[in-house]
This record gives structure tokens, sequence and C-alpha cells, in this order.
């Protein structure tokens, strides 16, 4: 689609340039940079890591695996891949996923396009040449017109500012951040902060192997057993038989996701006890997020939820023998309002008589000791201390960077009270800026594969279309934007989602404005992006090329 490929270095002024720059080579950053270069275009794509592979890099603590079936969890941009690719278990674990996106690195020839080892500093956009300088902590400086955020929606980690971090004489480790070569529990006295999906994978594994295992729970979680197991062949070359179908009824599921699981539309409001035991104690079997399809108005309708929590915590009773144990653990609030933890024996593992639980709900933690952990006036020992304390979601990442569109305006300074894009994947003030899955569309809400797909096929047609039809940039208007806004707090509201403190509101990252950032519902976002497009871009500014 591109007419000539910009040129590359100029030696005059030592600036590379570049059709267009991606940050990050996840799930995103490759598939935009697969794409982009079949338009014909010169790009680059920066990593900060050793490696590609986002989230699934960086994310090594034990039992990391993810909570969307493997036949789901993966590219469908390629009928080949999908066809050839072996997927071994049902839930692929964080190694079997990191191998799959190196396959695909390899597969399309991506390396020799990507930067590792190369963070980016600074974005700003020229209104000169209608292009971005990118300069980064190795003193590369580029030029491209197009600027890509592929940055992923968890990939800033959220280490709170504990009085005394740094006091700990034994090592300290954060789930999002883990070291390369594993970390043996073995005889240790481990300490974790945190009881969210990371905990929840990592605490029965770390439980298996440690001393003692001393967990703090500001919150509980929700978790519904994952019945994680090995994948039949048959059962993938079914799937396999007719796997454009099975993407695309997944395509039209709220989530993108979990089609064969049936999500009913019926109200559990109107359902008998009966009913509703046998629903829940049948997904409770099956295992996995399509728990939250049993009734169409679980997430809109608090009397509805309650049924679900009521089941969740007879089900904590249940299993965990103590009955105060039982008691902390089972959580108050909304099902699914905060994320849904899917597990392999968590609420068994406390159980174990080397696993004990500190509810730190109304007592934070003191501080970190030489020796430890303080909290409830108590001192706790450790030889090392986890954190399992998430990430500064869907905005940390991008604000990591110092980025400048029009006018010098600062991505962080007009995002101050909170996120504001038009469909989460442009920003007024930011021409040719994209960010994919970015806040304001369905990304953390969905089955992330599917959503990123989505995304990088509106940017690489977007792109086309500029060229094909000389148009120098593209960003929203201002009205566009804020009719956006309202519209994703609007659907927020409809739902239970905001009715406790999630990271999808910033609430876990104090002084974090409180905006629900994810948009609900993906077929009606990817009718909305359509629609954009085939009204010729309504709600976007397209500017002449440049002159300059
Ligand atoms: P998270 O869900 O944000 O959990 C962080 C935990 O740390 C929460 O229990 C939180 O308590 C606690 N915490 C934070 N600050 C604290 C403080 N100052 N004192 C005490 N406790 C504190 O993070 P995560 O577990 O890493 O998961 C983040 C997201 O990543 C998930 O929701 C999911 O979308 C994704 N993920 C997916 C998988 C999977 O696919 N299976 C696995 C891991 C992660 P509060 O709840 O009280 O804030």
């Amino acid at each position: 689609m591109m007419s000539e490929p910009r040129s590359k270095t100029s030696a005059a002024d030592n600036v590379r340039k570049l059709d267009a720059v991606i940050v990050g080579a996840g799930f995103a950053g490759l598939y935009m940079l697969h794409k982009l270069r079949e338009q014909g275009m010169e790009v680059l794509v920066l990593e900060a890591a050793d490696g590609v592979g986002g989230t699934w890099y960086w994310n090594r603590y034990p039992g990391a695996r993810c909570d969307v079936e493997s036949m789901e969890y993966s590219y469908q941009f390629s009928d080949e891949l999908q066809q050839q690719w072996q997927w071994t278990e049902r839930y692929a674990s964080q190694p079997e996923i990191l191998k799959y996106i190196n396959h695909v690195a390899d597969r399309f020839d991506l390396r020799r396009d990507i930067k590792l080892n190369t963070q980016v500093s600074t974005a700003s956009y020229d209104e000169g040449t209608a292009s971005w300088s990118v300069n980064t902590n190795n003193g590369d400086e580029l030029s491209a017109r197009f600027c890509i955020m592929a940055t992923g929606c968890l990939s800033s980690t959220n280490l709170p500012k504990f009085k005394g971090l740094d006091d700990f004489t034994g090592p300290t480790y954060h789930t999002g951040q883990w070291p390369h070569a594993g970390v043996d529990f073995t005889g240790l006295r481990v300490g974790i902060i945190g009881t969210g999906s990371s905990a929840v994978q990592a605490i029965p594994i770390i439980a298996e192997q440690a001393k003692h295992l001393t967990v703090f729970q500001r919150t509980p979680n929700y978790s519904v057993p994952a019945r994680n197991g090995p994948l039949p062949l048959e059962v993938q070359q079914s799937i396999k038989a007719e796997y454009q179908q099975f993407r695309k009824t997944n395509n039209q599921m709220p989530f993108a996701f979990g089609s064969k699981y049936n999500f009913r539309e019926d109200a559990a409001t109107e359902a008998t006890q009966e009913e509703l035991r046998t629903e829940y104690e049948q997904r409770w079997r099956t295992g996995g997020l399509p728990f939250l399809g049993a009734f169409g108005d679980l997430l809109f309708d608090m009397g509805a939820n309650d049924t679900a929590g009521d089941f969740i915590r007879n089900k904590i009773h249940e299993t965990v023998q103590d009955t105060a144990v039982a008691e902390t653990l089972s959580p108050r609030q909304v099902v699914g309002c905060k994320r849904l933890c899917a597990d392999t024996n968590y609420y068994e593992t406390y159980n174990r008589p080397n696993v004990t639980l500190v509810d730190i709900s109304g007592d934070p933690i003191e501080c970190i000791t030489p020796d430890g952990v303080r909290a409830k006036g108590e001192n706790f020992e450790f030889d090392c201390i986890v954190f399992a304390t998430g990430f500064d979601a869907m905005t940390g990442a991008l604000f990591n960077m110092d980025i400048r569109g029009r006018d010098g305006l600062e991505l962080r300074e007009k995002w101050s009270a909170g996120p504001r894009t038009y469909l989460g994947l442009t920003t007024a003030g930011f021409p040719n800026f994209f960010t994919i899955s970015g806040p304001g569309s369905p990304s953390v809400l969905t089955n992330m594969l599917p959503s990123i797909e989505q995304h990088v096929e509106w940017i690489a047609d977007c792109v086309a279309y500029l060229q094909s039809n000389d148009y120098a940039s593209i960003e929203p208007s201002s009205e566009a934007e804020d009719a956006w806004v309202d519209h994703v707090n609007a659907v927020a509201d409809t739902t239970l989602y905001p009715t406790c403190n999630s990271w999808y509101l910033g609430a876990n990252v104090p002084g974090k404005p409180r905006v629900f950032m994810p948009y609900v519902g993906f077929p009606p976002y990817v009718e909305k992006c359509n629609e954009v497009v085939a009204k010729g871009y309504d709600g976007f500014k397209l500017s002449a090329v440049s002159q300059a």
C-alpha cells in the first residue's frame, strides 16, 4: 500500500527514518510489525526486554498460565499457524506461550525488525513534518510517520511504597518481574503480599516447596477451579476442523471467548434454588471463567450476583477446614468486579500446616523490617518476600515514557484526570499515534488475542487508507473523544463493574484517578469501529499531505 518506503538513516542528521515505530514486542507488537511489513512499510519495533513475549516474557512466577483456553488464546490471522501449532494443555503455561510467541517471531521472520534491550524515553510529534521523533535509552534517534504503542495493559508493575522496603536483608521478588533462573523456595520461610490472579496461581506451588508460607491478604478474591489438564489430540483436531467458524463464534461472545460453554441469557433472579445450584455446580465442575456465563444478569444485578457469591463462599467453606480461615478467604464484593481468578488447589492450600493467612484488611502492613514484615503489631520473619501486588494497569507503561503530541501537549498531563481516547485507539492532539488495546477499548475484559488482532487490523487499514488518499495525518476530534469517554462510562455504569476497588478503575494505585478504563462488550465495540470506517473515519480529522 505504501508508495515508497522512507529512506534509511540520513548520514547528515543521524536520525533513522521509518514509516512506523512500534513500542513493545508482545503479541500486539509482533502482529502489528507483520501487518505493516506486508503493506510494504519500513517498521522498527523497540522492546525493553532482551526477548520477545511482553507479559509472557516478564511473568515467570511459579504456576503462571493463561486463564483463557489455549485453543482460543492464540493468533487467528494465519490459518497455517493455527492448524500446525500443537498445544499440550487446556490452559497453556507461561513457558509454552513464550515458546509459541518465539515460534511466531521466527516463522514470520520478525526478529530482523525488532530492537531488544531498548527502552523508549521520549516520543514527540513534529507538526511541520507530520512525523514522530522517538528517542531511546540507547541513544537511538528515530523519525517515523506513525507511532504505535503496543505496550500492554499489565506491564508496568505496582510495588507499593511500603515503609522500610529497602531494609529487608533477604531477596524480594515481584511476580511481574520474575527472575529467569526461577526461585527455589525449598526450606525457606516465605512471605507473599497480595491475593490477586498472580498470587492465586503462585501460592499453591510456593506452599509445596517452602518451609512455611505466610499470605498477607488485603481483599479476598473469588476463584473458581481452572480444571486444567492435558489437551487431548482429538479435541484439538475437532476444533481445528472448523477453526475459522469457532473463532468467528467466539468473536460474537461478550468477552470474545468461551462460545462452547453457552453464556446463558436466563436471569438468576428468576431461577429457583435448585436451578441456581445445578447451573453453578455444573460450571464449577467444568472449571474456568465461563462460570460467569451461568446467568445473563450476573454482572448487572446485585441480587443475581449475590447468588453466585453465596455459591462460591459455600465452596470455600466446604474446602477449607478451619472455619475462621474460610471466612477470612470469603470475598464480599461483587463476583467478577475484580477479575475472577481460575486456580489449581488455591483454597485447598490453606489446609496445609505450613501455610498461614494474615488478614490485613483492617490493618495495613506497618512496614518491611530487616527480617520480614511487621503487621497487626506482630513481626513476621522471612527468608524472602514475594510481592504479588499487581500492575499500574493500562496507563502505567505509557506514562513511563515522555509522550508529547501537538504543541508539546504531554500525554501524562492530558490524561491527568483519567485516560481520554476515541475508541481506545487514538487520542485528540496526538496525530498518527495509536494505542493497541488502549483504555476505552475492551482489551482486558476480553480474550486479549482477538482484541489485539482487531486493533492491529484496524490500525493497518487506517494507515493504508491515509496512504492511498494522500492524507498526512489522522487524529480524533475532541467532540468524538468526549462522546466516546462518556459512552464508555455510561456502558460501565449499566454493569456492576464499577462497584469495587479494582485495577480496572485504577483503584489499586494510590493517587491514580478513579476512572473505569476498559470498554464492556466486544461485539458492539467491533461494530462501532467498523461503522466509523464505513462512514469515512467518522469522528476523525484527516489532514492533507504536509508541505514541509
Ligand atoms: P492484582 O489482581 O492487582 O492483585 C494485586 C494484589 O496485591 C491484590 O490482592 C491487592 O489487594 C494486593 N495489594 C496491592 N497493594 C497492596 C498493599 N499496599 N498492601 C497489601 N496488599 C496489596 O494483580 P495480579 O494478581 O498480578 O493480577 C493482575 C491481572 O493480571 C489479573 O487481574 C489478570 O487480568 C492478569 N493475570 C492473569 C492471569 C491469568 O491469566 N491466569 C494470571 C495473573 C494475572 P487489593 O485487592 O486489596 O487491592
